[in-house]
């Protein structure tokens, strides 16, 4: 029996808690026991079980989840990357860098399953991703995910403040994780976890800070035992809103975290690098460095002098960067991916019976204005919605012909659109 209300006496005859510090206090003959001891009382009860050679029942036995049950299927890099082309338009040296991660990652767990003395370990090779907002990082970590069938979160590193202060534990990523699987531990840990946005928590200086830094170096700390692989108790719902749930043991050894960030200002750190380098050996190098695009020899000072602690950088051993997506990778990251925006709104059309075309020199124009508006990838889709809602207002007709019209956008038609929505607004935003 339940009492939420005043029982005889208004302690756990356990642990001796008050009823007010409690949730639930169940009543026997003689006592009380609140939640938290009879979760203890289960776990002794399992453990001595186990002791005496009897399987514990079939409720506590590990849950597995459909979804990401079956064994591990290594696909090698050259595919991985095949695969990684169908919706990621450019980014080639981090598509490569990617798949030859993912791949001896995964060969690394399929060997330690095939012989767990093995002489060489293998160690993990977690991934740092450098590149502007919106050039497809989270894309790629997501495609990825689609390909190996494993399960995938994304978490945002800003939510995340050291323990004990407002805000989530670190702990909680692996909740994510455990709540796309099912709960199931085995999958979970298998998976690949995505940290955004980890340049946010970057010291503000690159010297040790003497006040706490809740937010920023705190959490880097907190990060690194789950980064190189331990034993993680992480609480099943995350946060701390539930400070009652029986923590759940999580192995991190063979999760991929793969972690994102602008890093904005980092190419006047790699540009200090650089010409230090350079100045007073060959001077010729110095015409070979591209300067439009200093992200390209980003490395692992550069990451440290930003502000990621040198523990937490060493735990990132592959650090890839992404180019930032020039005029003609707009173009065609309107047209080529398998999910490209133009497909979506053809498909859209189509419904209608309606084949929409849009002339060549009118898809330039919407990648020119996004790159001219510095909207990115991400623009594309409001500059589409602005070129395209009078259209998808107009044309739908109440009684659905059979026959196909057909709506041909011209740059001029594009232009005019675009005049009118203003979109240049979107810029200041
Ligand atoms: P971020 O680098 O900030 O993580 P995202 O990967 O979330 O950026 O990209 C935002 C959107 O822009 C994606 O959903 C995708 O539609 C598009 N996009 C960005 N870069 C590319 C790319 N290289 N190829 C194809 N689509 C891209």
């Amino acid at each position: 029996m339940i009492k939420r209300g005043k029982p005889a006496q208004h302690r756990c005859s356990f642990c001796g808690r008050g009823e007010e510090e409690v949730m639930i206090l169940v009543s026997g003959m003689d006592g009380q026991i609140c939640e938290t001891c009879t979760d203890k009382a289960s776990e002794i009860i399992d453990q001595e079980l186990r002791k005496a050679g009897v399987e514990p029942p079939m409720e506590d036995k590990p849950n597995k989840s459909p979804k990401f049950g079956g064994p591990i299927e290594l696909i090698p890099p050259k595919s991985i990357k095949t695969f990684l082309d169908q919706y990621v338009i450019g980014q080639d040296d981090a598509k490569k860098v990617l798949s030859v991660a993912v791949y001896n990652h995964y060969k690394r767990i399929s060997q330690q399953l095939k012989s767990k003395e093995a002489d060489v370990e293998i160690e993990k090779s977690n991934v740092l991703f450098i590149g502007q907002t919106g050039t497809g990082k989270t894309l790629m970590a997501k495609s990825i995910a689609k390909l190996l069938n494993v399960p995938f979160t994304i978490v945002d590193a800003t939510v995340f403040t050291e323990a004990g202060y407002v805000g989530e534990d670190v702990e909680s990523i692996l909740s994510r994780l455990l709540q796309v699987c099912d709960y199931d531990v085995e999958s979970a840990e298998r998976g690949i976890v995505y940290i955004d946005e980890i340049d946010k928590i970057a010291r503000k200086q690159s010297n040790p800070s003497i006040t706490r830094d809740v937010s920023g170096e705190g959490v880097q700390q907190g990060m690194l035992k789950m980064l190189e692989g331990a034993e993680v108790l992480v609480p099943p719902q995350g946060g701390r809103k539930h400070p009652e749930q029986k923590l759940v043991k999580v192995h991190t050894g063979n999760i991929l975290f793969i972690c994102g960030g602008a890093f904005d200002g980092i190419e006047k750190v790699i540009a200090r690098r650089v010409n230090t380098q350079v100045i007073g050996y060959n001077n010729r190098e110095t015409e070979k460095i591209d300067r439009e695009n200093l992200l390209q020899y980003v490395n692992h000072q550069d990451v440290k002098n930003f502000g990621l602690i040198p523990e937490l950088v060493g735990r990132l051993p592959v650090v890839v960067h992404l180019d930032p997506l020039d005029i003609e990778t707009l173009r065609r990251i309107l047209t080529e991916p398998r999910n490209a925006l133009l497909r979506q709104y053809e498909a859209l059309f189509a419904l209608e019976n309606i084949e929409l075309v849009l002339e060549p020199a009118a898809v330039d124009l919407i990648a020119e204005k996004a790159l001219e508006y510095k909207l990115g990838a991400r623009g594309l889709r409001s500059l589409c919605e602005a070129v395209l809602t009078d259209a998808m207002f107009e044309m739908p007709t109440p009684t659905k012909s059979d026959t196909t019209r057909q709506f041909l956008v011209s740059r001029a038609y594009v232009a005019d659109k675009l005049e009118r929505a203003r979109i240049g607004r979107l810029n200041a935003a």
